[in-house]
């Protein structure tokens, strides 16, 4: 399966990403997570990134499709992949689309996690109390929903009309929103 898991920070991407490409037994490939343990290592993609992400901004498409480009490149991906937290602007989407005409490996789908705006900013005040995670703080996680609104939401569209998209109410404990995610996939899948 090759599959975006697109929605704004807090919707539960990473989580569900994580279990869903287990299951599918191919990579969950986490753009946010990479750049952290960039950050963590002190790598020189780390040192591009960091600014960015503590301001809650959007790494340079650039930067971030050279990355996945170079991911998805991989032997991994043959079998597929869980793209979680990319593509998040119309760019990045083009950028991958290329290349997967180029492989001749469309897209299964796109899973759009829908959550109102309330339950965001619960769960990542909470993820912020646990975690300490920088971008996490009250003020930066107002931006990074800006940013999501603003860069991000247009893909809905952009996959909506190319077929793609599979909205998911992702609202309510993760083992049933789980559910609803394979559902959906099941009710998509395509052949190859
Ligand atoms: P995430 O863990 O997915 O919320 O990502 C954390 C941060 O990493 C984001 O706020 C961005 O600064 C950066 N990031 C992750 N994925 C992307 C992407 N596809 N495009 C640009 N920046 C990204």
């Amino acid at each position: 399966m090759r599959i975006v898991f697109l929605g704004p920070p807090g919707a539960g991407k990473g989580t569900q990403a994580a279990e869903v490409a287990g299951r599918f037994g191919c990579p969950h490939i986490a753009t946010g997570d990479i750049f952290r343990a960039n950050v963590a290592e002190g790598t020189e993609l780390g040192r591009a990134a960091q600014e960015y992400m503590d301001r809650g901004d959007l790494v340079p498409d650039e930067v971030v499709i050279a990355m996945v480009m170079e991911r998805l490149a991989e032997r991994d991906c043959d079998s597929g992949f869980v793209l979680d937290g990319f593509p998040r602007t119309v760019a990045q989407a083009e950028a991958l689309d290329r290349r997967l005409v180029d492989l001749g490996a469309p897209l299964h789908g796109v899973l759009f996690f829908e959550a109102c705006e309330e339950e965001l900013l619960r769960r990542l005040a909470g993820r912020a109390a646990a975690q300490r995670r920088a971008d996490d703080a009250e003020q930066t996680i107002r931006h990074r929903l800006e940013v999501f609104a603003i860069k991000t939401r247009p893909l809905i569209d952009y996959y909506a009309h190319r077929g793609l998209l599979i909205s998911v109410d992702a609202i309510g404990p993760i083992e049933i929103v789980t559910k609803r995610i394979l559902t959906a996939l099941e009710g998509n899948r395509r052949p190859g």
